[in-house]
């Protein structure tokens, strides 16, 4: 059989060519960046697209980044901030997890956010963990979903940068899961080692049933495309066949994810057990 590749992180690297700002959704050149944009730190990533990230405010030592214009002019005030980054803190506290800088960027709960943009991620250099925290405003104050369980958000987001600063995942940033959906399956999996090792340690955790029913459902909706030019200046996005795509069954997935419930993996182990699959 035609041999089938995961591609390799190295492949997937995009370099320092473009960036992602945050909110606006806009892919830009580095080159095109406004001098204007001073107070920034660069996020580079090993997989996927980097991003700047705009510090609007520090707060306790973390740099936190929101735009009024997302939630209709609120602006969060000092002591919400404060709570957050204490409720962060004793997560970080009790996985011990250590990064030098804090990137807390703070979006609306739903909207126009993308599934794709990372929602957590360490840094290549193991220098700054990135957290993109989509949060409501509840009678003027800050507040986290109902739809998430208050903790829960921080524990699971936390484990994804613990597993990068430990070394067994690359850091990554923007990913497109249509361009890229060999990577979107290897982060489902991923999610069954979160949650089944936050059910071990007594963290808030998904049930191993749920998160098996939504990685499943969420995978069997990826599809691979890629944009072509069918005309000049006509971009379309082109349906292209990904061989993984029918080894992805439920049975395969209750598998390993029973597998993995609660266990360290890795980047690699993941992608050579898909590589494995098509052999
Ligand atoms: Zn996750």
């Amino acid at each position: 059989m035609a041999g089938f590749q995961v591609p390799s992180y190295q492949w997937m690297h995009n370099g320092r060519g473009s960036i992602i700002i945050r909110n606006s959704l806009r892919v830009i050149e580095a080159e095109t960046l406004s001098e204007e944009l001073r107070r920034h730190i660069e996020i580079g990533v090993e997989v996927g697209k980097g991003l700047l990230f705009e510090i609007v405010q520090e707060v306790d030592g973390f740099s936190i980044c929101y735009h009024p214009e997302d939630f209709d002019g609120w602006k969060p005030s000092r002591s919400d901030l404060k709570w957050v980054v204490r409720r962060i803190r004793k997560v970080m506290k009790e996985f011990n997890i250590q990064a030098p800088h804090f990137a807390l960027d703070l979006v609306p709960f739903g909207g126009l956010h993308v599934l794709n943009d990372p929602a957590c991620c360490a840094d290549k250099r193991k220098e700054i963990i990135y957290l993109r925290l989509p949060i409501d405003v509840i009678d003027g104050h800050l507040g986290v979903p109902s739809e998430i369980h208050e903790d829960w958000i921080f524990y699971h987001e936390l484990m994804h940068a613990k597993d990068c600063l430990e070394g067994r995942f690359p850091s990554g940033g923007f990913i497109n899961p249509n361009e890229n959906p060999e990577l979107a399956v290897i982060t489902s999996l991923w999610h069954f080692s979160i949650e089944g090792r936050l059910e071990k340690n007594g963290k808030p955790h998904k049930s191993r049933q749920k998160v098996m029913e939504d990685e499943y459902f969420w995978t069997r909706t990826l599809e691979k495309s890629k944009m072509v030019e069918a005309e000049e200046g006509c971009w379309q996005r082109r349906i292209e066949p990904w061989p993984l795509k029918k080894f992805i069954t439920k049975r395969l997935f209750q598998k390993l994810c029973n597998r993995l419930w609660g266990k360290e993996t890795t980047f690699q182990e993941l992608q050579s057990w898909l590589n494995d699959l098509a052999k």
